[in-house]
């Protein structure tokens, strides 16, 4: 990718808004995370601090035209990441389907309306002036698997390192993995969907609230999972931002 294409790219993404940060109020911020047993101990504060500080732009100068691993042979679209790069709540879903292979923004099939839903849906119920782009949102594999396969390992492996700096750029408070691809990948548990959801785990010291994802909630007979990705979805957002 030259300097123009990368220039290019850098513009498509900001006129997709990089939005005002949502700030916890103070109290709540002093008064730290809510959160069980090892993780209350976190630092969240010096995990911001301690990050190393490099820009999404060049984390997308790096990644370039990748060619990294199989996955790029049958992209339209590399699909990096969308919303505001100073969130302090970070969603991770698997990697692109069609829609976001044809436009290069994560989640905007009927998945992505789906997740939109369920983060503006909630907030407003709860109480907390938040949009979809106050978020940031991105995944695990940055360029769409033939027939919406999962993820290989080596390419999780390979992609990872640019989500890895990404969320380290951005040192979210917290981060939601979408789905058991996510979940498995960012924790390293081996855990089916449905034993890990609803439960915090850590990315790096981050915590990470795991839920279902939004594809899987569109399958009709899945009222019970609605109901318990309503119930993660508050349990994430009021921990961020209460
Ligand atoms: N599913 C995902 O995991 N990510 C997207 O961006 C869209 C659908």
């Amino acid at each position: 990718m030259d300097s123009e294409q990368v220039r290019q790219y850098l513009e498509f993404y900001q006129d997709l808004g990089f939005h005002t940060l949502y700030r916890r109020p103070a109290a709540a911020r002093a008064a730290g995370p809510d959160l069980p047993g090892k993780l209350k101990d976190a630092s969240l504060e010096g995990q911001a601090k301690a990050c190393p500080t490099e820009t999404m732009l060049q984390i997308l100068e790096d990644i370039g035209d990748c060619r990294r691993c199989r996955l790029h042979a049958g992209r339209n679209k590399l699909v990096f990441g969308v919303g505001n790069e100073h969130s302090p709540l970070v969603f991770v879903g698997e990697g692109p389907g069609a829609d976001e292979d044809a436009q290069g923004i994560p989640f905007v099939g009927r998945a992505g309306q789906l997740l939109t839903q369920m983060i503006e849906g909630t907030a407003r119920k709860e109480g907390i002036p938040l949009k979809r782009e106050d978020v940031y949102i991105c995944n695990v594999v940055k360029c769409r698997p033939p027939e919406n396969r999962t993820p290989e390992p080596d390419e999780m492996e390979i992609c990872g390192q640019f989500l890895a700096r990404q969320l380290l750029t951005i040192a979210p408070k917290a981060i939601c993995a979408l789905g058991g691809t996510a979940a498995r990948a960012l924790t390293g548990h081996k855990e089916g969907v449905t034993k890990m959801r609803g439960r915090w785990f850590e990315w790096r010291t981050i915590p990470l609230l795991v839920t279902y994802h939004p594809s899987y909630l569109l399958r009709p007979y899945n009222q019970d999972a609605k109901r318990e990705a309503w119930e993660d979805l508050k349990k994430i957002l009021h921990f961020v931002y209460d």
